[in-house]
């Protein structure tokens, strides 16, 4: 029997050791770096937006399974959306790994995979380690050029 915490768990493991979109990129036009001192997960987010559209992202770096994992499924979940979408699904994904805002309801719908960080809510020290990818994307898409740190 499997519970849906494990299953959350094997997912994020798999990330982990495969993480998607784990590479640099060459026509990058918006790119970010990331830090949490708090863990020492370090990455760079790679983004090529093209009008309205993220067409691609990628990033690189080092970091925990949460870190990296997060940062795996974020770059599947925000490509081929607006910055104003990527806004929204960052702000409900940072609900989720709080326990902020409408917590529970809104949030499966909207993140599909992203939800199997939920469990993060109960470890405050994993959040930054959660949130770190997000952080970096939203300051690369605000294309602002000073290290993005949790802090
Ligand atoms: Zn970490």
């Amino acid at each position: 029997m499997t519970d849906l915490s494990d299953l959350y768990q094997e997912v994020i493991l798999d990330h982990n050791r495969r993480p998607r979109n784990f590479h640099s990129m060459d026509r990058a036009n918006r790119r970010a770096e990331g830090f949490n001192p708090l863990c020492g997960d370090r990455l760079t987010v790679y983004l090529h937006v093209d009008g309205d559209v993220v067409r691609e992202v990628s990033f690189e770096g080092s970091g925990c399974a949460i870190s990296k994992a997060s940062a795996s499924l974020m770059t599947e979940s925000l490509k081929g959306k607006s910055p104003a979408e990527a806004e929204t699904i960052f702000q409900t994904f940072h609900d989720l790994v709080t326990g902020g805002g409408d917590g529970e309801t809104a949030t499966s719908d909207q993140l599909g995979k992203l939800v199997v960080f939920s469990g993060v809510r109960d470890y405050p020290v994993r959040v930054k380690c959660a949130t770190l990818a997000w952080h970096t994307v939203m300051a690369a898409l605000r294309n602002k050029q000073e290290v993005a740190t949790t802090e």
